[in-house]
């Protein structure tokens, strides 16, 4: 699984901080890591205490971290003190991740996040370093030096955060307007991302939405639609927080956990495709080494997200048979064509093996099926399916590889189990 890193402040009451960070990373379908930076004792309604780490101890966290594994984008949330924000950025400058500051000061309860040197080491220090950062109309004034009144106002402020080249979300919560209205300041142009006004954001929320955007990077999504992808689900994030104290409401990141239940639906949708297919497949389109079947969970990341049938089906006695149950990261081979394609064609979640013969790829001819061949090397899979469908408009139904004719496998494409068996229904 893709990993990313909080560094940021703990939160006791659960609603912003490390606690939210982790629990947003989490429902995007990436591992979360977290280096504390210091420990605040909360609530809903108030901040009664504020830890700072040892820096000494902040540097041992991150470095046992990032000596052990491949962290692909991280995020900064509370650093409270220049202190700590120094340390940080030793340490982060060495490394070639994404790096999205959120430029955490003032709690949603009113309270003082950060110490009097904070603002000036970030700006110095950690700002140069990052693609991106996240801060409110009040966070954006105090890094621009500068009131915030018109939209002349957040192009200037965005220029001045931005100056040392990282792209700027300037968030419109705060703004008075009907609707709220993002600005993502790209260097040369601002893009205004406008979204209906809900409820005032609950605890959390600045953390939240950071997170999703590190998450969604670590996942390869650019700036841009890392942004949009957590726009969205910040907006359900809002929509449904949650009363838990006397005060503030919290966010809700859990809004789309890809946990169990997609899981199981998954599982469920190809166990009931795969008792159809052994009804139906005749021997001669299954090839010699077994067939497969595989589903992917929405937006997957890697093989681990994609569930096909264990040690494929095979023909015994003329008869075919399941090698195992439906389970998770079972088909490595199948699920790189199928990850490939989604990258361009995210709807297209199911995949299956065919044996090659001449009479099946002339009965897809005659239905009108689109079929890519493709020169697809077992070390250069990956590669050869992006260059081969890079440029095409719609998903192809069916790939198929110009390995010697023995070992040639027709690869079938379909958004769901069930329109594979209507595919397969029409070729057989
Ligand atoms: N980090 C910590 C540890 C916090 O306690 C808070 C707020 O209280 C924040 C960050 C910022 O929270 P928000 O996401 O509401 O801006």
């Amino acid at each position: 699984m893709r990993t990313a890193l909080t560094v940021a402040g703990s939160d006791s009451i659960g609603g912003a901080g490390i606690q939210a960070d982790i629990k947003a990373m989490s429902v995007v379908g990436v591992h979360a890591t977290s280096v504390i930076t210091a420990v605040t004792a909360q609530n809903t309604q108030g901040v009664d205490g504020i830890f700072p780490l040892p820096e000494e101890f902040i540097k041992t966290q991150l470095e046992a971290v990032l000596r052990d594994c491949d962290v692909k984008a991280v995020k900064t949330g509370m650093l409270y003190s220049a202190e700590i924000v120094s340390t940080v950025a030793d340490i982060l400058e060495d490394h070639d991740m994404p790096l999205i500051v959120d430029p955490v000061m003032i709690s949603g309860t009113g309270c003082a996040l950060h110490d009097d040197t904070l603002v000036k080491a970030m700006k110095r220090e950690l700002l140069p370093l990052c693609e991106l950062v996240t801060p409110n109309k009040y966070e954006a004034e105090v890094l621009a030096g500068m009131e915030i009144k018109n939209y002349d106002d957040v192009t200037l402020a965005c220029e001045l955060i931005g100056k040392e080249g990282s792209s700027v979300l300037l968030k419109g919560g705060h703004f008075d307007s009907a609707t709220v209205t993002d600005y993502l300041y790209l260097s040369s142009e601002i893009v205004k991302l406008e979204n209906p006004r809900l409820k005032k954001s609950g605890h959390g929320s600045g953390c939240t939405l950071s997170s999703f955007i590190t998450a969604n990077m670590a996942k390869g999504y650019d700036i841009v639609n890392a942004v949009l992808k957590s726009r969205d689900l910040i907006q359900e994030s809002i929509a449904t927080q949650y009363a838990i104290g006397k005060g503030d409401v919290v966010v809700n990141p859990m809004v789309k956990l890809k946990g169990d239940t997609d899981r199981t639906k998954v599982i469920d949708e190809l166990d009931s495709a795969v008792s159809r297919l052994m009804d139906i497949i005749p021997d001669e389109i299954v090839p010699k080494k077994g067939m497969n079947i595989a589903m992917a969970l929405k937006d997957a990341a890697g093989p681990e997200e994609i569930a096909a049938v264990d040690k494929r089906l095979t023909v015994h006695n003329g008869m075919l048979r399941k090698g195992g149950q439906c389970k998770f990261g079972t088909a490595e081979q199948l699920s790189y064509v199928l990850l490939s394609v989604m990258k361009r064609f995210p709807e297209t979640r199911c995949i299956m093996s065919l044996a090659y013969n001449d009479e099946t790829m002339d009965v897809m001819e005659e239905v009108g099926f689109t079929v890519v061949s493709v020169e697809m090397p077992k070390d250069r899979v990956t590669e050869s399916v992006d260059k081969a469908i890079g440029k095409r408009k719609t998903a192809p139904d069916a790939i198929v590889d110009k390995a010697s004719k023995k070992e040639r496998v027709i690869r079938l494409l379909a958004e769901n189990p069930s329109e594979m068996l209507e595919k397969i229904e029409q070729i057989l």
